[in-house]
């Protein structure tokens, strides 16, 4: 077989080990993996030595504001940009577009939209009080998303106990928007009449870590995602923004933010994901901001000065963004770079600095709450099924993903 691309001398890291290796890429998928000092031939050869290899990074929760009323926000082909950008190779986006995505009809229209998108993508899709027959249809989805608090283009949030006990025994793995006295509501429904998994997302609060960690401790089919901004900033940061701070669940205090990566230490919290999330400038400096940030292009950077801190390994984010996310979602050849799986691959240089601006954010409304970070480490180039699809110091490309297929996970 030839190979279309060999990668030489990156040390790639995965969840069990880091270690120098040369891979060889066909079609679009890793077909060898050897030890570095081993030659491989292929159409191209590329020298890594010296940067890290980490497999694509897979957000679990974004908002592309496509099909309809809010594309002027940020559409597929825009925020993929950014994610390439930052080393994400899929995103799981999120219903509540205008329309909601919670039909046969709205979900052909996002996946019209999404064949723009530069990375790969599935979709989290929509539950309303009237909609079961729907969701039971869309079971080759990832995911079905509960939005049980108000939130963007959400005004009048699912709170029914007996909707949400058909719509849990149904068996589909249930995404949830659950905050505070909602999250133990929903626990005590999923323990009682839940089948399948539950995966509550933006985990903010200490006292929704608490109530994870008892719902594991206690045996349920639970999983938790942190995203960066509740982890990297506090209310105290909410004051400084402003509107370019607000988001839901809004930024909680610093014993919370601890909660979380206390959670994020012993297992309670499965996913660090960004909820990116884009609005226009014009838009947060209005009356009524809408609340939300962008995320896509800064999750990787700012994970990597986590590890250059100290505070989390390599092998955490690894598992936290790639392993986990797919394990969770059963998508299938994500999340690893291993013989068959899909060549995701993210360059990564843990000597030079990515300096976070709004100048070079490629998230539509171009702004960023992390405006002035210096982190340690860049994404020097990224391959989404073998197509290089970012190169650092050039513009990403466009164009070319796809919508990822689901083996449906069972629980291990
Ligand atoms: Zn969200």
């Amino acid at each position: 077989m030839t190979l279309d691309l060999v990668l030489r001398g990156g040390t790639l890291v995965s969840p069990q080990a880091t270690r120098p290796v040369t891979i060889g890429l066909a079609a679009g998928r890793v077909v060898l993996i050897l030890d570095a000092a081993e030659s491989l031939a292929g159409r191209e050869v590329r020298d890594l030595d010296g940067l890290l290899l980490l497999p694509g990074l897979i957000d679990c929760h974004v908002h592309c504001r496509e099909p309809g009323g809010h594309a002027h926000k940020g559409t597929y082909a825009s925020e993929s940009r950014a994610a390439a950008a930052g080393g994400v190779t899929t995103m799981l986006t999120m219903p509540n577009t205008v329309p909601f995505c919670g039909s046969a009809a709205v979900l052909a229209a996002a996946r019209e939209c999404a064949q723009r998108s530069l990375i790969d993508y599935g979709f989290h899709f929509g539950v309303t009080a009237d909609n079961l027959a729907e969701v039971a249809a869309a079971a080759d989805l990832p995911v079905a998303k509960l939005y049980l608090n108000e939130t963007t283009g959400i005004t009048s949030p699912l709170a029914d106990d007996a909707v949400l006990r058909r719509v849990l025994a149904l068996g589909l793995p249930l995404s949830a928007h659950a905050e505070g006295d909602t999250l133990d509501w929903l626990l005590g429904l999923h323990a009682r009449w839940g089948t399948g998994p539950l995966y509550v997302v933006h985990v903010a609060l200490a006292r929704e870590v608490a109530a994870l960690r008892a719902a594991k401790a206690r045996g349920q089919w639970v999983y938790a995602e942190a995203t960066t901004h509740h982890l990297l900033l506090t209310d105290q940061d909410a004051a400084r923004l402003g509107p370019y701070g607000d988001m839901r669940p809004t930024l909680k205090t610093a014993a919370d933010q601890a909660a979380l990566w206390a959670g994020l230490a012993d297992g309670t919290i499965d996913t660090i994901a960004t909820d990116h999330a884009p609005h226009l400038r014009e838009e947060k400096e209005s009356g009524s901001p809408p609340p939300g940030v962008p995320g896509l292009q800064t999750l990787l950077p700012l994970l990597l000065e986590q590890v250059a801190a100290g505070r989390l390994t390599l092998a955490q984010v690894v598992r936290l963004t790639a392993a986990q996310p797919a394990a969770i979602f059963g998508l299938c050849g994500k999340g690893a770079v291993a013989v068959g799986s899909d060549a995701d691959l993210v360059a990564v240089d843990p000597t030079a600095a990515t300096v976070i601006e709004h100048a070079t954010q490629y998230t539509w409304p171009g702004w960023t709450p992390f405006d002035g970070w210096t982190c340690r480490g860049r994404v020097e180039a990224v391959w989404r099924r073998g197509e290089l699809v970012y190169e650092a110091g050039q513009e990403p490309g466009t164009g070319g993903g796809r919508e990822v297929t689901v083996a449906r996970a069972h629980r291990s």
